[in-house]
This record gives structure tokens, sequence and C-alpha cells, in this order.
């Protein structure tokens, strides 16, 4: 007989652990299952930057995101990296707002050619792999089970009713299912008759060994969210013809409290878990990172890194119940700005769960 729980949560990133905890602080017994470890995916491996600019639907839950981080790095006694004061961030191009006296002064190593920046005040430095398992600590504290390293293969279904899941353990009921896979989330639901209209965009970042030098603040292009807003999804035709799009670049150039330095990053619509074009994007990160700084040319390269963001169609998240399934939860579609949104998503998408409403704007039935 398949064991019972309230709510199984699938994926281990920002997003099912976050809602995992929230549940599992109101009451409600919960699992959630990993197929591989914690944050092991884009959740793990990205820039690590509470950063706006937000669309009008995300504002709240951004700035409840500073506020439950903050608490959250209170609680566990620090044991994430977070920047308690805003570090901000230089975005550069766009409408220029700085003169060219005071860019210089917020950062002397700006290179020759950055003359027109405004300033982000409220970005904010964390370590994204470490908050997720600080938040998992609590979840467990709370009676969640959190499992790593199984997958879930099939959703259990009796009609129209989800059930719970099949996972490589065997079989698990509950009362709802909440998908948070990241961009595997469409697979998950395959067999529901709902597409999740969210894919994988692949990004390579570039970390450094500590530098000499220290930046002020951190630096983004500002045609972010133009760049995101560009990108195709390659059909057969495309793959046919070999005319997949190369990667777009944002240059966001970071430093830790170390020193070391964190470059991004590529945009490209990947259909793939293989890391495809490293050389290519990684090559345009360094070259558009040493644009903007140029005394990064001589600093060493630690490590290269890359990951899939979940990137929906309108760029907004999908929260709430699956069109024709009930007991169908979606908890994905975070694009590039899953960490700066995902703690209060989770909190959001458990309100939504334990029946205290969704918001509209944000529901996956927007797709239909
Ligand atoms: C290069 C790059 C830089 C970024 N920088 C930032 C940044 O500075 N600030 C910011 O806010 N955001 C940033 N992001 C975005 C952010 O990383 C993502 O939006 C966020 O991590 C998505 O979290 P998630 O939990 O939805 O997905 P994921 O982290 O992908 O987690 C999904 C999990 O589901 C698991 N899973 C999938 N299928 C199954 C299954 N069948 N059974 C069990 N488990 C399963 C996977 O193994 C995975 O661990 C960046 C992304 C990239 C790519």
């Amino acid at each position: 007989m398949a064991r019972t729980v309230d709510v199984v949560v699938v994926g281990g990133g920002i997003i099912g652990v976050a809602t995992a905890r929230f549940l599992a602080e109101a009451g409600v017994s919960v699992e959630l299952i990993e197929r591989d470890g914690l944050a092991s995916h884009a959740s793990g491996r990205n820039q690590g930057l509470l950063i706006g600019p937000h669309p009008p639907e995300m504002t709240a839950i951004a700035a409840r995101g500073v506020t439950l981080y903050r608490d959250l790095h209170e609680r566990c006694d620090g044991a994430f990296f977070l920047d308690r004061e805003p570090h901000g961030c230089l975005m550069v191009g766009g409408e220029a707002v700085l003169s060219a006296q005071e860019l210089a002064e917020r950062e002397p190593l700006l290179g020759p050619d950055i003359t027109a920046a405004s300033f982000e005040p409220d970005a904010r430095r964390i370590d994204p792999g470490a908050a997720v398992a600080a938040m998992a600590a609590e979840a467990r504290t709370y009676g969640a089970t959190i499992r790593t390293g199984v997958s879930v293969r099939e959703l259990l279904r009796r009609g129209e009713t989800v059930t719970g899941v099949l996972t490589d353990d065997g079989p698990l009921s509950a009362a709802s299912v909440v998908v948070a896979a990241g961009p595997w989330s469409w697979q998950v639901c395959r067999n529901t008759g709902f597409d999740v209209a969210v894919r994988g965009v692949r990004g390579w970042l570039v970390v450094t060994r500590p530098a000499p030098f220290r930046l002020r603040h951190a630096i983004e292009d500002a045609s972010w969210a133009a760049t995101k807003k560009g990108l195709t999804t390659p059909t057969v035709g495309d793959f046919a013809a070999g005319t997949l799009t190369p990667p777009a670049i944002a240059g966001l150039v970071q430093q830790d409290s170390a020193g070391r330095l964190l470059l991004g990053a590529s945009l490209q619509s990947s259909s793939t878990d293989h890391a495809e074009n490293q050389r290519e994007a990684v090559a345009a990160v360094c070259r558009r990172a040493a644009e903007l700084v140029p005394a990064l040319r001589a600093v060493p390269v630690a490590e290269l890194r890359t990951c899939r963001r979940p990137l929906s169609a309108d760029g907004l998240p999908l929260h709430g119940p699956v069109p024709g399934s009930s007991g169908l939860i979606l908890a994905t579609g975070h694009g590039s700005q899953g960490i700066t949104w995902g703690v209060g998503s989770g909190e959001a998408v458990a309100a939504g769960v334990l029946g205290q409403g969704w918001d509209r704007a944000l529901l996956p039935d927007r797709y239909l």
C-alpha cells in the first residue's frame, strides 16, 4: 500500500524547498522529492543576486522575499552569505541618470566605453545554494520529509484527479502534488494534457580567483529584460537546417566578500541537459566582462559553471492549479529572477495550496 502525505513537492530547488518549508510550518504533512541533490541545478549555480526591476505582478513577492531572507539569515545565525544592507548595482546603458562624474565615483574601475548608467540601490548578494539548505533545515524542523536522489517518474491519477506520485522508491499518495521541477516541469506533467509553457534557457557563468581589487557594487547591462524577450524556442526545422541562434549575452559582474568575481551571463534556449556551446558562450561572457571592468583581464579563472533557467513565455512564473487536473499545482517559470522571487513565491504557493487563494495574473490557465 502506498504511503500517504498531505502534499508532495516535486523538485528540491529554491521554489520546491521554500514551498515545502511554508507548508510544513502551517502544519501540513509534506514530502519533497528531489532526484539529484538540493539546489544542484539552477538554484545552486546562479549569479546570486537579489535584484529588480520587477514586473508589477511580482513587486510584492520580491519585497516580501527580502524580509523572509533576512529573517531566515538571522534565525540560522548567518549560516549562508547575505548582504544585510543593500550592495547596489550599476545598470549600464538604458536611461543614463548618473553624470559622468557620479559614475566614475560610484565605480572607478569601469571601462572607458562605459559612459551611461543608472543605479539600482536595493540589489543584494546571496549564497543561493546555502540559503536553500538553510530553508530545508527549517522545513525538517517543522516536520517535512526531504528526500534526495529519488526521481518522480509519473503522476498517480484517478480520472482527472491526481492522487500522488510514482517514485523510484514506489508510490506515494497525496491530496495535492506541487510540481516545482524547474525546466523539467513539463516532463512531470506530460500525461495531463496541459503543456507547461516553460523552457530551459542555459546560462554560463565564470568564477574567478580572488582579485587584487574591490568593486563597490555589482554591474549589470540594463539590456537584460530585452535580451530575455528575444529568445525563441528552436523548431525541428531549425535543428534540421543547423540554424540555431547563438548565445545572447547580458553582462553581469559581481564580486563576493572574498574578492572572487562572478561573471555572467549567457542566455540561450536549451533543449538538452548536456552543456552546449561552452566555448562560444564563455568567450562572449568574458569579453563583455572585460569591457565593463578591464582590470578583470588579468584575474585567474577558478571555475566555469552552467545551468538552465525555467523561463515562461511571458516571463512571469506559473503559480496555481494545472488546468484539467485536480490536485496538481505548478510552481515554476521564475526565469532569471528565481532566487529573488523564490522564497516569496514559495510562501504564496503554500498559501494557495492551503486554500487562501491564487494571484490570477500568475495562474497557469493564462496559457489556454
Ligand atoms: C546563469 C544564471 C544566473 C542566474 N542568476 C540569478 C540571480 O542572480 N538572481 C536570481 O534571482 N535568479 C537567478 N537565476 C535564476 C534562478 O537560478 C532560477 O530561476 C531558479 O534557481 C529556479 O529555481 P527552481 O526551483 O524553479 O528550479 P531548479 O533549481 O532547476 O530546481 C528544480 C529541481 O527539480 C528537480 N527535478 C526535476 N525533475 C524531477 C523529477 N522528475 N523528480 C524529482 N526531482 C526533479 C531537479 O533535479 C531540480 O533540482 C539565474 C539563472 C541562471 C541560469
